[in-house]
């Protein structure tokens, strides 16, 4: 069997040993005599899989009583609408950092629900860095902040929070949820699609402080409504069962690996590889501000058009795929999400190598 090296920013490469776990379980989930994607998902099991995946995803992120984990769909991008349906409903105001292509849906979104003051932007300089959130005041009166904690596309995060007092924090974590410790009562809202560092696309999970459910409108529909899924513990209609089921595993795995403490050092450890040899080459270089590089997805580019389309080229035929930037950046792109082991990273950087002597003058 040959797997490849997969760079996908998303959906995104999974660990192996899930993969085969799943596989094993595929016709007959624990003596069953079924898949879970056939089984009822109001049925015994199906309700130990959705609980277990629960309380793993609360263990490994230490998430405290007074937060509800919800298991949604729509993804990331149905979460731009929900939150300020659920959140705008005080001031009519949020305070926004557009970060990048995420933060400005997340913002044009949020505009047709109420008042948007965005505080900074890097969109003058293609998003490679993150503006100071220490020379911002905050202070002002808003129902909520919001920010994309790691920008995906651009390969930048956030390494400071803002101080924003006694509103809620909310932070689009989609591409490094579960990547490095983070303190989660500092935030009102964390959200994340999964297809990144959690499983499949189809389920988007919602961790939310308990005083931030219940203050939508009558008037928004009974889906969009948190309270609908946090009174039904995410079975008010059919959740996306197998992906909740891939996800459960997942956060298995990571507790296996002695949970986010070690994801964050294995982190580190691989971007730094990749990051130590794009600042010593010749030939590539990183786009992103190193003072905010991503762990997760690292942008880099050569020269030349011709010469990036060429690396991509021959990287697809070594085994390394999905290694193409997104368009507004250019260039390359690897996203080295908690699942690409680090061996697939010294082995690209030993193929840039490579790469770099041939192609230098
Ligand atoms: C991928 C991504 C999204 C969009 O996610 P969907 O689940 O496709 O809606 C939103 N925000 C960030 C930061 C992302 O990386």
């Amino acid at each position: 069997m040959n797997r490849v090296y997969n760079f996908s920013a998303g959906p995104a490469t999974l660990p192996e040993e899930v993969l085969e776990q799943a596989s094993k379980e595929m016709l007959n989930y624990g003596g069953t005599g079924m898949s879970v994607m056939e089984m009822s998902h109001r049925s015994k099991a199906f309700d130990n899989i959705i609980k277990t995946a629960e309380q793993d995803l609360r263990d490994i992120m230490e998430i405290p009583d007074n937060y509800k984990v919800l298991f949604l769909q729509g993804g990331a991008s149905l979460q731009f609408a929900m939150i300020p349906l659920n959140l705008m409903t005080d001031k009519k105001k949020v305070l926004m950092m557009n970060t990048g292509a995420w933060s400005k849906k997340a913002i044009a979104e949020a505009k047709k629900f109420g008042e948007v003051v965005v505080k900074a932007s890097s969109e003058e300089s293609t998003f490679n860095y993150i503006p100071d959130v220490d020379s911002l005041d905050f202070s002002e009166e808003a129902d909520y902040v919001y920010i994309t904690s790691n920008n995906t596309i651009y390969g930048t995060r956030f390494t400071k929070l803002p101080e924003v007092g006694d509103k809620p924090l909310v932070a689009d974590m989609s591409s490094n949820i579960l990547s490095e410790k983070i303190n989660v009562s500092d935030y009102g809202i964390i959200f994340a699609g999964a297809q990144k560092n959690i499983g499949p696309a189809g389920v988007t999970i919602v961790i939310i402080r308990e005083d931030l459910i219940g203050k939508a409108d009558d008037s928004v529909p009974t889906m969009l409504n948190y309270k609908t899924h946090e009174k039904s513990d995410s079975l008010f209609n059919t959740p996306p069962t197998y992906s909740i089921y891939i996800a459960g595993l997942v956060f298995k795995w990571i507790k296996e690996k002695g949970g986010i403490t070690a994801m964050e050092k294995i982190n580190i450890e691989k971007a730094n590889i990749l990051y130590n040899y794009l600042d010593e080459s010749e030939l590539f270089s990183g786009t992103a501000e190193v003072k905010d590089r991503s762990l997760m997805n690292i942008p880099f580019i050569l020269p030349t058009d011709e010469l990036n389309a060429q690396f991509i080229k021959e990287a697809e035929t070594k085994g390394f795929v999905n290694l193409k930037g997104h368009r507004s950046v250019g260039g390359m792109r690897a996203s080295i999400y908690n699942s690409m082991p680090t061996e697939g990273v010294e082995k690209l950087v030993a193929f840039m190598k490579e790469f770099e002597t041939a192609n230098k003058n």
